[in-house]
């Protein structure tokens, strides 16, 4: 079997050093973990700063989906989802020993998915996985008011050789428009927001 680059025992600095290896690593398995349990340190605590918890327990989110309470705007199946039960966790802990740096560490590690597919597909389309970095063109294409959803999808497809979802897009829309140079006018504005709306409340066709 390959070397994993996260392994039980593996310790680390800082959280941030954390977070990142973890990304890392999930990019790596194919794995999306989401905080299960997150112990926070007292916001009063001298190592807060650098560590925000002192245990944390990470989940595999394909495996801990909840089933949503439908709300009467949002009935679409497809917006439901179930837990699947899937045994995959990492849990990390503060340690703070006497006289030395303070660090965190892995201290228990389950891989070995169950109950639903793991593979490159799936995990690009989490949306935790979808910030795409714009650029002026991108820019140009998000506030175009000529273009369809469709075809700044199709556009977008291509400059990121990725999956673009309809969901990315007003993503990166409300990203753009919170850049004081999106070059957008007021109604260029009005129009993205309103979708934003009409997205959040599931009334799009
Ligand atoms: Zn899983």
């Amino acid at each position: 079997m390959a070397t994993l680059s996260l392994n039980v025992g593996d310790t680390f600095p800082s959280f941030d050093e954390f977070v990142c290896k973890l990304n890392a690593f999930q990019s790596e398995i194919f794995t999306q973990f989401i905080i299960k349990v997150g112990e926070k340190l007292p916001a009063d605590d001298a190592l807060f700063a650098m560590f925000k918890y002192s245990k944390v327990r990470y989940v595999c989110k394909q495996g801990n989906r909840v089933h949503k309470p439908k709300s009467s705007l949002a009935t679409r199946q497809k917006q439901r989802s179930f837990k699947v039960g899937c045994p995959v966790m990492l849990n990390v802990r503060l340690n703070r020993p006497k006289g030395e740096s303070p660090f965190l560490k892995i201290t228990k590690m389950k891989l070995g998915h169950q109950n639903h597919q793991v593979c490159k597909e799936v995990f690009q389309l989490y949306p935790e996985q979808r910030r795409l970095v714009t650029d002026e063109t991108d820019r140009y294409v998000l506030s175009s008011r000529t273009m369809k959803t469709s075809e700044r999808r199709d556009i977008l497809e291509k400059r990121h050789k990725t999956p673009v979802l309809t969901q990315d897009i007003y993503n990166m829309q409300r990203k753009t428009l919170m850049t004081k140079d999106g070059g957008l006018s007021d109604e260029q504005r009005c129009e993205a927001l309103i979708k934003d709306v009409i997205t959040m409340v599931g009334l799009e066709k």
